[in-house]
């Protein structure tokens, strides 16, 4: 089996993230039978405005604004795929990781309404804004 590592973009976008989500993710690269890309991690209220305007977010309570949420992309072939059973093989080794680390989180893919496969975030209960 073919271990990844995070690359160098991957590293930078990880800046001002909560050190336990980025242990799960520099965990999960290890478990994961797919390779995957740091996308985004902190995003200024800009931002986020701008992607609510665009609907690709129905929030301003975005995790992502408080260092508490990453986007995570497959990465195949030298580009970012969006299949979903690629998401689901990332959210396996990211929930491993998880479990191993003794750190909750939660995946954007099993939300009911507006499942986000990229998306994952430390647990709101566990780790309050
Ligand atoms: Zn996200």
């Amino acid at each position: 089996m073919t271990t990844f590592y995070l690359g160098e973009r991957s590293l930078k976008r990880l800046d001002g993230v909560h050190e336990d989500l980025i242990r799960v993710v520099r965990h999960a690269i290890k478990l994961s039978s797919v390779d995957f890309s740091v996308l985004e991690g902190c995003r200024t209220v800009n931002r986020q405005q701008q992607l609510l305007e665009a609907g690709a977010t129905t929030t301003m309570k975005s995790r992502h604004l408080t260092g508490h949420a990453v986007d995570l992309g497959a990465y195949l072939c030298g580009q970012i795929h969006w299949d979903w059973p690629l998401y689901w093989q990332i959210a396996d080794a990211m929930k491993e990781a998880a479990d191993k680390e003794a750190i909750a989180i939660q995946w954007g893919g099993d939300w009911k309404t507006f499942p986000d496969g990229p998306h994952f975030e430390l647990s709101w209960q566990d780790y309050p804004p």
